[in-house]
Formats: C-alpha cells, sequence, structure tokens
C-alpha cells in the first residue's frame, strides 16, 4: 500500500535523473486523469508525480535516501508546524523558493541541510499549440517544438571542466549564502540570501568550460510529445513539469503549453455544445423526413417532423464535444434547420409550374394530383 517513491515510479535505486523522468512520463500518460478512464487515475497520477518531483532533486533525494520513506513522509505531514517558524525569519528560502510544493523550506527547517537547489528553479517557458476542432474532439498527439536553456552537455552542467581547480569564494567565504541583518521594531531580523557571486556553488573555478563560457547552460531548439485530451478547451494552459528552461544547480523551471483551437468552418463550440446549421429542402421540411446530420463523431440520424419551419432548432443528446477532463460524458449537437429559398434560375420550367400551383391551391390542383408531383420531385 505505502510504497516508495522508487516502487511507485518503477525504477531502481541508482536510477539517473534522465532515467527517472523517463519512466515518469511514460506512467503520467497512462494514469493522467484527463486521459485515463481508471477510477484511481487522479490519486496514482498525484503519487507518481510527488515520486518524481523527490526524486529529480538531487538535495531531497538525498534527504529521501537518508531518512527513509515513511520519516520522509512524516516530516512532510508536519509541514503546518514549519509556518510558525516563518513568523519573524524573512529568509529568502520561505519567501522566493517554490513554497506551494513545501518540500525545499520543509528541509530547511526539519534536517538543517541546505537544500539549495530545490529552492532554485530555472524559469517557466511558455509555448502554444494550435488544434483542429477534430483533434479537440478526439484528443491528439502533438509534437511541441521550442527552444530552450538546456544544461550543457560539453560539462553536464557544472560550467566548468573536470581537472578545473577550485578556490574558496570569497564574497562568501565558502559558505554559499551571504546574511544581511536589519534592525525593525520587532527586533533584528537575518535575512538569508543565495551568495550571487557563486551562485552558492561556494567555490570559484580556475576555468571555464569553453563550450558554456562557464554557465552551464546551453540553449537548444528540442522537442516533446504532448497529449491532447479529448474535449480540450480552446485557451486551456497545461503545466509541463520540469520541462522549462535548466538552471546551473537548480532544478528545471516548468513548460506551459496554452492551447488554442482553429474555428471550425461548419461547427460552432461553446464549452460541450457544437452548433451547426443544416439545410433542409422545402418539400422535406413540408413532409418531414429522416436525415443524416453531421457532427464531430460522425453522422448522426435526426428525424424531421411534417411542418418544420425554417430556424427550428432539434437537439443530439450526446452528439456534441466531450467534456475536458471527462472520458465518457459528452455535449450535445444544437441543429438547427434552414430551409433555402431556391432562386428561380435553378429551377426547371415544370418546377416553376408546380410552386406557382401552389401559390393557389385550389380543389382543381388537388384532384389534378400535382401535390402528387410535387412530392416526387
Ligand atoms: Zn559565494
Ligand atoms: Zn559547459
Amino acid at each position: 500500500m505505502n510504497k516508495d517513491f522508487y516502487d511507485v515510479l518503477g525504477v531502481g535505486r541508482g536510477a539517473t535523473t534522465p532515467e527517472i523522468k523517463q519512466a515518469y512520463r511514460k506512467k503520467a500518460a497512462q494514469y493522467h486523469p484527463d486521459v485515463s478512464s481508471d477510477p484511481n487515475a487522479e490519486e496514482e497520477f498525484k503519487k507518481i508525480k510527488k515520486a518524481k518531483d523527490v526524486l529529480t532533486d538531487p538535495p531531497l533525494r538525498k534527504t529521501y535516501d537518508q531518512v527513509g520513506h515513511s520519516q520522509f513522509e512524516q516530516a512532510q505531514k508536519q509541514g503546518g508546524f514549519s509556518n510558525t517558524h516563518f513568523s519573524g525569519n524573512t529568509s529568502d528560502f520561505f519567501t522566493t523558493s517554490n513554497f506551494s510544493t513545501g518540500f525545499g523550506n520543509l528541509f530547511e527547517t526539519f534536517f538543517g541541510g541546505p537544500s539549495r537547489s530545490s529552492s532554485r528553479r530555472g524559469k517557466t517557458l511558455t509555448t502554444s499549440l494550435e488544434v483542429d476542432l477534430e483533434d479537440a474532439y478526439f484528443g491528439v498527439t502533438k509534437t511541441i517544438r521550442f527552444t530552450r536553456p538546456e544544461s550543457c552537455t560539453k560539462c553536464n552542467g557544472a560550467g566548468h571542466p573536470s581537472d578545473a581547480k577550485t578556490i574558496n569564494c570569497s564574497t562568501c567565504n565558502g559558505t554559499g549564502t551571504v546574511t544581511r541583518t536589519s534592525s525593525t521594531v520587532l527586533g533584528q531580523i537575518q535575512q538569508v540570501a543565495t551568495c550571487s557571486t557563486c551562485n552558492g556553488e561556494r567555490v570559484s573555478y580556475s576555468k571555464n568550460c569553453n563550450s558554456c563560457s562557464g554557465s552551464g547552460i546551453s540553449t537548444n531548439k528540442t522537442e516533446l510529445p504532448f497529449q491532447v485530451p479529448p474535449g480540450v478547451l480552446d485557451g486551456t494552459i497545461f503545466l509541463y513539469e520540469g520541462e522549462g528552461a535548466a538552471l546551473k544547480n537548480g532544478a528545471n523551471g516548468d513548460l506551459k503549453i496554452m492551447v488554442s483551437i482553429k474555428p471550425h468552418s461548419d461547427f460552432k463550440r461553446e464549452g460541450s455544445t457544437v452548433y451547426y446549421s443544416y439545410e433542409l429542402p422545402f418539400q422535406d421540411a413540408v413532409f418531414g423526413t429522416k436525415i443524416k446530420v453531421p457532427t464531430l463523431g460522425g453522422l448522426s440520424e435526426l428525424i424531421i417532423p411534417p411542418g418544420t419551419q425554417s430556424g427550428d432548432i432539434f437537439t443530439l443528446s450526446g452528439c456534441g464535444m466531450p467534456q475536458q477532463g471527462r472520458k465518457k460524458s459528452f455535449g450535445n449537437q444544437i441543429t438547427k434547420v434552414q430551409i433555402p429559398t431556391p432562386h428561380p434560375s435553378s429551377l426547371t420550367n415544370e418546377q416553376k409550374k408546380v410552386l406557382k400551383f401552389f401559390g393557389k391551391p385550389t380543389e382543381a390542383n388537388i384532384k389534378s394530383g400535382i401535390f402528387d408531383k410535387l412530392k416526387e420531385l
């Protein structure tokens, strides 16, 4: 029941960060609540995401390996208590870090060891993706192409060759942090911030990587598969965690993907409702008929009762868009019947004659069977 994070992702304890990310992507594709029909999908997805968050953050992973699963979970649950430590302590870690996950701060408090990289993250990148309404109906896998700062492959993100000599950072005296003290009415407040000279690395190096000039980062063109869930709404923003910009000695930022939907020539969509206009021949409106109406999912049968008026509306239940995030729930298609008036130039002489008769229905016309002829047209 209480599987550890390695088991959750199905990786060995020696798995590398890329291996963990790959295992996560595979599992996430399987359990993402937008695509999975498994009733436990959401719960399962949360578990794998949490396992990935911890195991892809080297300092957090180290702590996790050291203290073990249950103690780690317990400390996380006690996160609420750590709030009380915040008053009067305005450390940069607490104000600028990824406070929303709580992990970074918590381990500052409970385990003492500075987990700097968990509080330093690369930038969030934003990209957009336009899909057809049909793709939004069925769901589709697209390839997202964008450029992003990635870890330099030449120095593995270190910024220096492995044989470079290290020198203690003189700004922070090799502590990686600088402390500022300010006086307030409540007493003295100490602010701890990452040293900006060494970026918290505590040391500087005798030479830099000649590929990235010491930044540890190179900007590359990249592509990612992205699964557009069925029923996606125009303007929905998806967050792809850890796929944003890399940061030297920090965790990757996130990638935001904004999905927009191209207007369709035949269908109009509002939420899960689809609107469609059907041109019905005059005689079918008079006598009634059975028609096949195009919907995004295919043709759907509709019975037109005799005496249908132009502008009448018919609801095709369940023929609209799927509701975003709910695999088996569909909206309706509202079909509006339009009865076009034919132009005389498109009519044969016989049709014209019939229509003229139709204008003045007399006993004689009916007896002559003129309306039966009209029906046959
Ligand atoms: Zn420094
Ligand atoms: Zn480099």
